[in-house]
């Protein structure tokens, strides 16, 4: 952390130093007291923006055995989504997060970074949450890149699958996004009047091998949270491990063609 320090304040005083190149040098003594002081608020600010440190969600996938995949849809938010990633800590179970670009700012991303150094899967919900079907190519290609951009700042890493807003998906999305389409069984989540009882139940009774499982962890939607902490052990006893969507694929041995076009709910 130390070293994380002195890096910060060096390029604060590089940075500086590059703005006054050029200026006489009664102007350049000037501006080093100023640069004193601004490497001093530089220090104070790394400090407060020190990263949160998880411990890493680890286990092998053992493919003979029934494997599924959680993933949440709508995030990242400060809230909801802690929520899920302390459900998913308290059992130990990895998941997948579809999100949306716009949700993602400096607070949100951190607590997808968070998600990410956990060990779930961050993947792409667009940028917009609008119907990609009334987009042109170039209008759907950049609603990807946008996620992709802001998911490789945060993690270092692009989204792998896309799940499309509403499931809205025609050939020009389909031949527009080159990354595996993503649906899932659902309990209609999104709507407050379905209670935590028929969530639970509605999530359980689609399950078998192999199913991708569709929640969402929308800013407010604690009722999904509830249900987790019901679901994940329900499923845990029946014998199911959990892994990300990427972890699915491989344990079942699937690989998808940039122009395939089938949006997977089951991967078998
Ligand atoms: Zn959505």
């Amino acid at each position: 952390m130390k070293f994380k320090k002195i890096i910060a304040v060096l390029m604060a005083v590089m940075c500086f130093s590059a703005v006054s190149c050029g200026k006489s040098e009664e102007n350049e003594k000037k501006e080093e007291t100023t640069t004193t002081t601004q490497a001093t608020t530089t220090t104070e600010a790394v400090k407060e923006e020190e990263p949160i440190v998880v411990e890493k969600i680890e286990y092998e996938i053992d493919p003979t055995k029934p494997v599924i995949a959680l993933t949440f849809d709508d995030g990242p938010n400060t809230t909801t989504t802690k929520q899920v990633l302390e459900v998913l800590e308290k059992y130990k179970v990895k998941a997948s997060f579809f999100v949306i670009g716009d949700n993602i700012n400096d607070e949100s991303g951190k607590v997808m970074k968070m998600a990410y150094d956990y060990g779930h899967e961050i993947n792409n919900h667009s940028k917009t949450h609008s119907y990609m079907t009334e987009m042109t190519e170039d209008e759907i290609k950049a609603e990807i890149e946008y996620v992709d951009g802001l998911v490789e700042k945060f993690t270092g890493e692009k989204t792998k699958f896309f799940r499309p807003p509403y499931i809205a998906v025609n050939t020009k999305v389909h031949d527009s996004i080159d990354i595996p389409f993503i649906c899932g069984v659902g309990c209609n989540d999104w709507d407050p009047k379905v209670g935590v009882d028929a969530r639970v139940s509605e999530t359980i009774k689609q399950v078998k091998d192999g199913t991708i499982i569709l929640l969402h962890d929308a800013e407010g939607n604690s009722q999904t949270v509830e249900a987790l902490d019901q679901i994940i052990p329900q499923l845990l006893d029946e014998g199911y491990q959990f892994g990300t969507v990427s972890e699915l694929f491989e344990a079942k041995g699937v690989t998808v063609h940039p122009l395939d076009t089938k949006m997977f709910t089951y991967v078998e």
